[in-house]
């Protein structure tokens, strides 16, 4: 039994004494004796008593029940009522106080003793029991739990809210029919929630059960896990009591660590988990797919370094482990289970722990192999003839590039040799393009083994080549390989069991004299090109300026050209043919005039072989047969006989066979008499033997057409194919006739040409007759037909009909 020290509140004076002394003597110690309220709250927080013995009736404002419930809620000190009046009214105020006991006076000694004890005793179990609750409640708020009962029996829910819920604020209590909890639930969990509290219902012993709530709200999800078991506690029905707790963090961690197993396994990269001292901790599928490396291999490496070809510097893997590089990413290789190395692109990156220290590393990797080799032969590609597996016109400009900065470094030469196969598109159009690609391949493998492997050996397009000669001390050194070009591609390709003979022309420019820049030299080096072309094949020719101008000039006229047709700037004159014997015109030839708008008259064999070149020829030589035709109309509506016209063909007139069909149609149309028209053709196109134009020149022939065969004796020696043709005419060239009074060799060669045509059965027109005394020795050698500036030049359509017919009455020449 403990005396406490009690504080007395009681303002009639005499009771006050009264009770001290009673307290004493029972061993009390009175700490202070006060007679209002406000000065008993005082007090008892100065003094902290054991007890407060209060009396109901106090004078001033605060009465005895109001500052015994302050000081109870403040202090948890028991409070013990004292008062002479017990009716109900008192007592129901006093027991909103919460009192420990309640004394009418007078209080016997040991009345209020007993009292006094009593309510001292309770009030110690009562502060043990709140400290016990108050733990309990501060480890349910630390474990974030809140606390439900479920009566099974009245189906009713109570939680207590200790930490705050969604449904409920904190320290609050719901307390709700179970079905208005279940409402709550999200409908996919339900059935379970349900299944787990009616089977421990039911059967007793305990469930946990995770769940979502019906309404995430902004956040997503919220999840509730729900402990529960079933008491059975005497004389009551059955009660299941557990705790509830929100698990939304812990899902989403757990949801997180889910997704990134899924990525770990399922990602196409290769990923190794290494510890601190950089051995494996854990490797993924991909890993081992790429490496070869099983996890158990793997995870028996001292380091990871054993994946390496050539593994990280010691410096990267100290800045990675002491923080100052968190990442590192990079091409390595590694060296794969079966021996090979793979290419790879790696990161590798330090994961810190909590401490900051660097506890792991993660590497992450791709084999690139793959893509590697694709981008090779992309890049390829991009820089190589497909069909021969040159440098293309890119890779030649680069290299051109690149040599001419290195020659301007060290004062040495660079060439470019321009070279275009002669004649590639007999091999395209007779054996196809088949083995026109197969006879490229050859002669690109030609070329490179004429040249050092420091050169570059381009194919521009079709069978055009480009080779760029680096560092060249002396134009000598080119002529060599020029020369050793020209050998090798004139050697016989054996293509489809056929031995073709190839031949190419070679443009030669050099930097820096004929040129410095790339486009510069490339344009003068097929000025060059054309130039070897020009003088006959088959051989090389170095740039030089006037090459250049004549370029210009062939530009303008091919762009002339065109305006010329359109715009009718385009004349064929007539020169008359005259039989040498009278000076009677006999029939005449047509030649093409064009007048250009600058430059003035330019001649035909100045425009001709341009247009040839530039794919005017065509167009060109319609516009003259139809004029030709339209005239003899004319003539032969006009005059009871036409003059024979005759008219140049270009060689390239017979590539295309419905050339023929087309000018017979036509001359058929407009009732062209037989032999009216006559095709000049030269000896060029005679020389190949092509059976197709023997074929063509038949066809001419037999549609009423006749052959001549102009500028004779300039072209070709041989002149064995003359048998192999049906012709007409042969003209002498004029080059014979110019010097016909004074060179004997020229007579000599005259009278040879117009033998050989008396034997051939062909008649003999003599070009470019200028004197009499030509004319003369021409006639004495059997030569009847002339034409040339002592009779007439080519004159317009009318002026020579009008001639033709004065001759043809009588009509000498004079000279
Ligand atoms: P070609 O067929 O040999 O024509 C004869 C050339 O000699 C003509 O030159 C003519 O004007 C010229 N000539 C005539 N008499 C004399 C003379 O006494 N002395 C000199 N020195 N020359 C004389 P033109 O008209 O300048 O034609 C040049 C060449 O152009 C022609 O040579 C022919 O190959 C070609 N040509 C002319 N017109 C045509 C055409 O319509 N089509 C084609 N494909 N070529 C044509
Ligand atoms: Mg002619
Ligand atoms: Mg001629």
């Amino acid at each position: 039994m403990k005396a406490g020290r009690i504080l007395i509140v009681e303002d009639e004076r005499i009771i006050a004494m009264d009770l001290q002394l009673q307290l004493q003597a029972l061993g009390y110690t009175v700490c202070a004796v006060v007679a209002t309220g406000k000065l008993a709250i005082d007090k008892a927080k100065e003094e902290r008593p054991d007890l407060v013995l209060m009396d109901i009736h106090l004078e001033g404002a605060m009465d005895g029940v109001d500052a015994a419930t302050e000081i109870y809620l403040a202090l948890k000190t028991p409070i013990v009522f004292l008062s002479a009046y017990a009716e109900d009214a008192t007592l129901q105020r006093a027991e909103s106080a919460l009192p420990y006991g309640y004394l009418v006076k007078p209080v016997s000694p040991r009345e209020l003793h007993a009292t006094l004890q009593m309510a001292m005793s309770r009030s110690h179990i009562q502060q043990d029991a709140d400290a016990l609750l108050g733990r309990f409640s501060k480890a349910m708020q630390a474990a974030r739990l809140e606390i439900w009962e479920w009566r099974a029996d009245i189906d009713h829910l109570n939680i207590y809210s200790l930490n705050g819920l969604d449904m409920l604020p904190r320290n609050q209590v719901i307390s709700e029919p179970i079905r208005n909890f279940l409402e709550k639930i999200d409908r996919r969990d339900l059935p379970a929630v349900m299944q787990a509290m009616e089977q421990t219902r039911q059967e007793g012993g305990s469930f946990t059960v995770s769940f979502r709530l019906q309404d995430g709200g902004a956040d997503g999800e919220r999840w509730l896990e729900a402990h529960g078991k079933r008491f059975d506690e005497l004389h009551q029905n059955c009660r299941i009591i557990g705790v509830l707790q929100d698990i939304t963090t812990r899902r989403q961690t757990e949801e997180r660590l889910r997704q990134a197993v899924t990525v770990f396994d399922s990602t196409a990269e290769g990923i190794a988990i290494l510890d601190a001292e950089r051995k494996v901790v854990s490797i993924n599928p991909a890993f081992t797919e790429q490496t070869g490396y099983s996890e158990a291999e793997a995870l028996g490496w001292a380091s990871i370094d054993s994946l390496y070809l050539k593994p990280h510097s010691a410096g990267l893997i100290e800045q990675l482990q002491n923080g100052e590089r968190k990442l590192w990413q990079g091409n390595v290789s590694y060296l794969h289970h079966r021996g090979h190395s793979i290419s790879i692109w790696e990161s590798l990156s330090a994961v810190p722990g909590h401490n900051g220290k660097i506890t792991h590393f993660v590497l992450v990797f791709s084999d690139i192999s793959s893509v590697l080799a694709a981008q090779e032969q992309l890049d390829f590609l991009a820089k190589h003839d497909p069909l021969t597996n040159l440098s293309n016109r890119r890779m030649l400009f680069d290299r051109l590039e690149y040599e001419l900065a290195q020659a301007t470094r060290h004062r040495k030469m660079v060439a470019v040799l321009l070279i275009d196969l002669d004649h590639f598109k007999h091999v395209n159009d007779s054996l196809g393009h088949a083995a026109g690609d197969h006879l490229l391949t050859i002669i690109a493998a030609r070329l490179q083994a004429c040249v050092r492997a420091s050169d570059t050996v381009a194919r521009l397009g079709g069978d055009e080549f480009c080779i760029v000669l680096g560092d060249v001390r002396a134009p000598s050194q080119i002529d060599q390989t020029a020369q050793k070009l020209l050998d090798k591609l004139s050697e016989p390709v054996q293509l489809e069991q056929m031995t073709c003979y190839v031949s190419g022309s070679i443009g030669i420019a050099l930097a820096p004299t004929d040129g410095a820049a790339v486009s510069e030299l490339l344009r003068n080096a097929d000025q060059a090109m054309y130039g070897a072309k020009q003088a006959g094949r088959n051989r090389c020719c170095f740039y030089a300026p006037a090459m250049q101008k004549a370029a210009e000039i062939r530009l303008q006229i091919s762009s002339g050209l065109h305006q010329a047709l359109e715009h009718g700037a385009l004349r064929l004159l007539f020169q008359p043919i005259v039989d040498l014997a009278d000076g009677k015109v006999v029939k005449a030839e047509a030649l093409l005039r064009w007048r250009h708008e600058q430059t003035g008259e330019i001649s035909p064999s100045v425009f001709i072989p341009i247009a040839e070149e530039c794919g005017m020829i065509g167009p060109i030589s319609e516009w003259v047969f139809d004029e030709a035709l339209r005239q003899l109309s004319r003539w032969l509506s006009s005059l009871d006989r036409a003059p024979q016209v005759s008219i140049n063909v270009s060689a390239l007139h017979f590539r295309d066979e419905q050339n023929h069909t087309r000018w017979i149609h036509k001359a058929r149309e407009a009732g062209m008499p037989t032999n009216t028209l006559v095709l000049e053709i030269t000896e060029r196109l005679l020389l190949d033997a092509d059976p197709k134009v023997r074929q063509a020149l038949d066809l001419y022939r037999s549609a009423g057409f006749m052959i001549a065969l102009d500028d004779f004796g300039t072209g070709y020696s041989a002149l064995s194919y003359l048998k192999q043709y049906n012709l007409d005419y042969l003209k002498i060239d004029q080059s014979f006739i110019r010097q016909l009074d004074v060179d004997a060799r020229d007579q000599a060669l005259c009278e040879a040409i117009i033998a050989l045509a008396g034997k051939l059965d062909l008649q003999v027109i003599a070009e470019g007759v200028e004197t009499k005394r030509q004319a003369n020795f021409l006639l004495e050698a059997g030569c009847r037909l002339g034409q040339g500036f002592l009779y007439a030049p080519p004159m317009e359509a009318d002026a020579f009909i009008e001639l033709f017919c004065k001759t043809n009455a009588a009509y000498h020449p004079s000279g």
